[in-house]
Protein backbone atom coordinates (compact mmCIF):
# COMPACT_ATOMS: atom_id res chain seq x y z
CA UNK A 1 0.00 0.00 0.00
CA UNK A 2 1.02 3.79 -0.68
CA UNK A 3 2.08 5.94 2.22
CA UNK A 4 1.80 9.46 1.26
CA UNK A 5 4.07 12.50 2.69
CA UNK A 6 1.18 14.85 2.93
CA UNK A 7 -2.86 13.97 2.33
CA UNK A 8 -3.38 13.81 -1.51
CA UNK A 9 -5.08 16.00 -2.75
CA UNK A 10 -9.31 14.79 -3.69
CA UNK A 11 -9.88 14.07 -6.90
CA UNK A 12 -12.11 16.77 -9.32
CA UNK A 13 -15.06 15.78 -9.91
CA UNK A 14 -18.17 16.93 -11.75
CA UNK A 15 -22.02 15.68 -11.42
CA UNK A 16 -24.04 14.33 -14.22
CA UNK A 17 -26.94 15.08 -14.76
CA UNK A 18 -29.83 12.32 -13.63
CA UNK A 19 -27.41 9.68 -12.40
CA UNK A 20 -25.48 9.35 -9.16
CA UNK A 21 -22.26 9.17 -10.97
CA UNK A 22 -19.14 11.10 -11.16
CA UNK A 23 -17.00 12.44 -14.19
CA UNK A 24 -13.11 12.52 -12.89
CA UNK A 25 -11.26 15.89 -14.04
CA UNK A 26 -7.74 15.42 -15.89
CA UNK A 27 -7.42 19.06 -17.40
CA UNK A 28 -8.86 21.83 -18.37
CA UNK A 29 -8.13 23.68 -21.99
CA UNK A 30 -10.11 27.00 -22.61
CA UNK A 31 -9.94 29.19 -26.16
CA UNK A 32 -9.50 32.25 -26.09
CA UNK A 33 -11.60 34.32 -28.73
CA UNK A 34 -13.81 32.05 -30.75
CA UNK A 35 -16.38 34.26 -31.29
CA UNK A 36 -15.80 36.71 -33.78
CA UNK A 37 -18.07 39.97 -31.77
CA UNK A 38 -15.75 39.34 -28.99
CA UNK A 39 -12.75 39.50 -30.27
CA UNK A 40 -13.41 43.04 -31.81
CA UNK A 41 -14.66 44.10 -28.28
CA UNK A 42 -11.20 43.10 -26.89
CA UNK A 43 -9.66 45.21 -29.80
CA UNK A 44 -8.65 42.02 -32.20
CA UNK A 45 -9.08 41.29 -36.30
CA UNK A 46 -11.80 38.45 -35.98
CA UNK A 47 -10.34 37.12 -39.43
CA UNK A 48 -9.75 33.30 -38.80
CA UNK A 49 -5.89 32.78 -37.25
CA UNK A 50 -4.98 29.92 -35.71
CA UNK A 51 -6.42 29.67 -32.42
CA UNK A 52 -4.76 29.82 -28.53
CA UNK A 53 -5.10 28.65 -25.65
CA UNK A 54 -4.60 28.75 -21.86
CA UNK A 55 -5.35 26.16 -18.74
CA UNK A 56 -6.85 26.30 -15.59
CA UNK A 57 -6.50 24.06 -13.18
CA UNK A 58 -8.69 21.27 -12.60
CA UNK A 59 -9.38 22.74 -8.91
CA UNK A 60 -10.59 26.06 -10.48
CA UNK A 61 -14.12 24.30 -11.63
CA UNK A 62 -16.28 24.60 -8.93
CA UNK A 63 -19.42 23.59 -8.75
CA UNK A 64 -20.89 25.63 -5.60
CA UNK A 65 -23.22 28.15 -7.59
CA UNK A 66 -21.24 30.69 -5.53
CA UNK A 67 -18.49 32.99 -6.61
CA UNK A 68 -15.81 34.60 -4.30
CA UNK A 69 -14.52 37.93 -5.60
CA UNK A 70 -10.92 37.35 -5.43
CA UNK A 71 -8.27 39.32 -4.52
CA UNK A 72 -5.99 41.35 -5.96
CA UNK A 73 -8.53 42.75 -8.44
CA UNK A 74 -10.46 45.47 -8.99
CA UNK A 75 -12.24 44.31 -12.26
CA UNK A 76 -13.84 40.75 -12.48
CA UNK A 77 -15.36 39.88 -15.50
CA UNK A 78 -17.68 37.01 -16.49
CA UNK A 79 -17.91 35.11 -19.69
CA UNK A 80 -20.27 32.65 -20.65
CA UNK A 81 -19.13 29.19 -22.28
CA UNK A 82 -19.93 25.78 -22.92
CA UNK A 83 -17.91 23.62 -21.40
CA UNK A 84 -17.01 20.10 -23.16
CA UNK A 85 -16.43 17.35 -21.47
CA UNK A 86 -13.89 14.20 -22.97
CA UNK A 87 -14.34 10.71 -22.33
CA UNK A 88 -11.52 9.82 -24.93
CA UNK A 89 -8.31 11.31 -26.03
CA UNK A 90 -5.77 10.86 -27.62
CA UNK A 91 -2.77 12.79 -29.97
CA UNK A 92 -3.28 13.44 -33.98
CA UNK A 93 -7.15 12.96 -33.24
CA UNK A 94 -8.62 14.04 -36.66
CA UNK A 95 -11.77 16.72 -37.05
CA UNK A 96 -14.06 13.33 -38.09
CA UNK A 97 -13.15 11.29 -34.97
CA UNK A 98 -12.99 14.69 -32.85
CA UNK A 99 -16.95 14.03 -32.04
CA UNK A 100 -16.63 10.65 -30.56
CA UNK A 101 -14.24 11.68 -27.40
CA UNK A 102 -16.89 13.81 -26.40
CA UNK A 103 -18.96 12.57 -23.53
CA UNK A 104 -21.06 15.52 -23.02
CA UNK A 105 -21.58 19.65 -22.34
CA UNK A 106 -21.89 21.85 -19.42
CA UNK A 107 -22.61 25.78 -18.81
CA UNK A 108 -19.85 27.35 -17.35
CA UNK A 109 -18.18 30.82 -16.64
CA UNK A 110 -14.51 31.74 -17.53
CA UNK A 111 -14.43 34.44 -14.57
CA UNK A 112 -11.19 36.47 -15.40
CA UNK A 113 -9.40 38.78 -13.57
CA UNK A 114 -9.67 41.68 -16.61
CA UNK A 115 -7.33 44.31 -15.11
CA UNK A 116 -4.77 41.62 -14.49
CA UNK A 117 -5.03 40.28 -17.49
CA UNK A 118 -4.47 43.24 -19.46
CA UNK A 119 -1.68 43.99 -17.28
CA UNK A 120 0.09 40.25 -18.45
CA UNK A 121 -0.88 41.09 -22.14
CA UNK A 122 0.52 44.69 -22.47
CA UNK A 123 3.83 42.89 -20.67
CA UNK A 124 4.06 40.01 -23.28
CA UNK A 125 3.62 37.61 -19.82
CA UNK A 126 1.42 34.28 -19.14
CA UNK A 127 -2.54 35.11 -18.40
CA UNK A 128 -2.44 32.53 -14.97
CA UNK A 129 -2.59 34.96 -12.37
CA UNK A 130 -5.91 36.67 -14.95
CA UNK A 131 -7.12 33.40 -15.45
CA UNK A 132 -6.81 30.33 -13.31
CA UNK A 133 -7.53 32.00 -10.04
CA UNK A 134 -9.82 29.67 -7.10
CA UNK A 135 -13.45 29.00 -8.26
CA UNK A 136 -12.60 30.67 -11.88
CA UNK A 137 -14.94 28.49 -13.25
CA UNK A 138 -18.18 27.64 -12.33
CA UNK A 139 -19.60 24.69 -14.12
CA UNK A 140 -23.11 23.16 -13.86
CA UNK A 141 -23.92 19.57 -14.02
CA UNK A 142 -22.87 17.30 -17.05
CA UNK A 143 -24.89 16.91 -20.08
CA UNK A 144 -24.35 13.76 -21.57
CA UNK A 145 -24.36 13.09 -25.92
CA UNK A 146 -26.65 10.37 -24.98
CA UNK A 147 -29.19 13.01 -23.36
CA UNK A 148 -28.22 16.07 -25.33
CA UNK A 149 -26.70 15.30 -28.60
CA UNK A 150 -24.15 17.51 -30.32
CA UNK A 151 -24.15 21.19 -29.89
CA UNK A 152 -22.98 23.07 -32.66
CA UNK A 153 -26.02 25.89 -32.75
CA UNK A 154 -28.27 27.47 -30.46
CA UNK A 155 -28.62 30.46 -28.52
CA UNK A 156 -25.94 31.03 -25.78
CA UNK A 157 -26.63 34.16 -23.29
CA UNK A 158 -26.17 35.20 -19.99
CA UNK A 159 -28.01 37.82 -17.69
CA UNK A 160 -26.89 39.62 -14.90
CA UNK A 161 -29.59 40.29 -12.59
CA UNK A 162 -32.12 39.20 -15.08
CA UNK A 163 -31.00 41.60 -17.50
CA UNK A 164 -29.20 40.22 -20.99
CA UNK A 165 -25.86 41.23 -21.05
CA UNK A 166 -24.32 38.48 -23.25
CA UNK A 167 -26.05 36.72 -26.35
CA UNK A 168 -24.90 34.30 -28.59
CA UNK A 169 -25.31 31.32 -31.31
CA UNK A 170 -22.88 28.12 -30.72
CA UNK A 171 -22.82 28.56 -34.60
CA UNK A 172 -20.85 31.50 -34.45
CA UNK A 173 -17.57 30.01 -32.94
CA UNK A 174 -15.05 30.66 -35.16
CA UNK A 175 -12.93 27.24 -33.99
CA UNK A 176 -15.94 24.57 -34.06
CA UNK A 177 -15.59 21.90 -30.84
CA UNK A 178 -14.33 19.13 -33.43
CA UNK A 179 -11.77 21.43 -34.77
CA UNK A 180 -10.82 22.75 -31.61
CA UNK A 181 -10.42 18.98 -29.93
CA UNK A 182 -8.29 18.17 -33.18
CA UNK A 183 -6.22 21.01 -32.64
CA UNK A 184 -5.34 20.64 -29.38
CA UNK A 185 -4.59 16.92 -29.92
CA UNK A 186 -1.71 17.94 -31.86
CA UNK A 187 0.07 19.90 -29.07
CA UNK A 188 -1.06 18.06 -26.28
CA UNK A 189 -1.77 14.73 -25.07
CA UNK A 190 -5.71 14.68 -24.97
CA UNK A 191 -7.42 12.16 -22.43
CA UNK A 192 -10.93 11.11 -21.08
CA UNK A 193 -11.34 13.72 -18.37
CA UNK A 194 -10.29 16.94 -20.26
CA UNK A 195 -12.69 19.92 -20.14
CA UNK A 196 -12.16 22.50 -22.47
CA UNK A 197 -13.96 25.84 -22.56
CA UNK A 198 -14.88 26.74 -25.66
CA UNK A 199 -15.06 30.64 -25.68
CA UNK A 200 -17.48 33.27 -25.34
CA UNK A 201 -19.80 35.97 -27.25
CA UNK A 202 -19.81 39.68 -27.24
CA UNK A 203 -20.99 41.31 -24.07
CA UNK A 204 -18.40 40.77 -21.44
CA UNK A 205 -18.46 42.87 -18.37
CA UNK A 206 -17.69 43.12 -14.96
CA UNK A 207 -19.16 41.36 -11.98
CA UNK A 208 -20.37 43.59 -8.39
CA UNK A 209 -20.84 41.17 -4.99
CA UNK A 210 -23.96 40.84 -4.64
CA UNK A 211 -24.29 39.97 -8.42
CA UNK A 212 -26.60 36.85 -10.04
CA UNK A 213 -25.36 36.02 -13.36
CA UNK A 214 -27.75 33.52 -15.04
CA UNK A 215 -26.19 31.53 -18.12
CA UNK A 216 -28.45 29.67 -20.58
CA UNK A 217 -27.60 27.42 -23.87
CA UNK A 218 -30.41 25.30 -25.71
CA UNK A 219 -30.65 22.12 -24.07
CA UNK A 220 -28.36 22.90 -21.12
CA UNK A 221 -30.87 24.80 -18.55
CA UNK A 222 -29.29 27.69 -16.62
CA UNK A 223 -26.69 27.89 -14.63
CA UNK A 224 -27.03 30.32 -11.75
CA UNK A 225 -24.19 32.00 -9.71
CA UNK A 226 -23.92 34.39 -7.09
CA UNK A 227 -21.49 36.69 -6.71
CA UNK A 228 -20.40 36.86 -3.31
MN1 LIG B 1 -13.03 32.65 -22.10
Amino acid sequence: MTSYVIKPPPPVVLPIRNTNKMFPVHRVYCIGRNYAAHAVEMGHDPTKEPPFFFQKNPSNLDTSGSFPYPSQSKDVHYEAEIAVLLKAGGTNISIKAAIATIFGYALCLDMTRRDLQADQKALGRPWEIGKAFEKSAPIGPIHTVEEVGHLSTGEISLKVNGERRQAGDLNQMIWKIPEIISYLSKYFELAGGDVILTGTPSGVGAVRRTDKLEVTAAGLGTLVVNVI
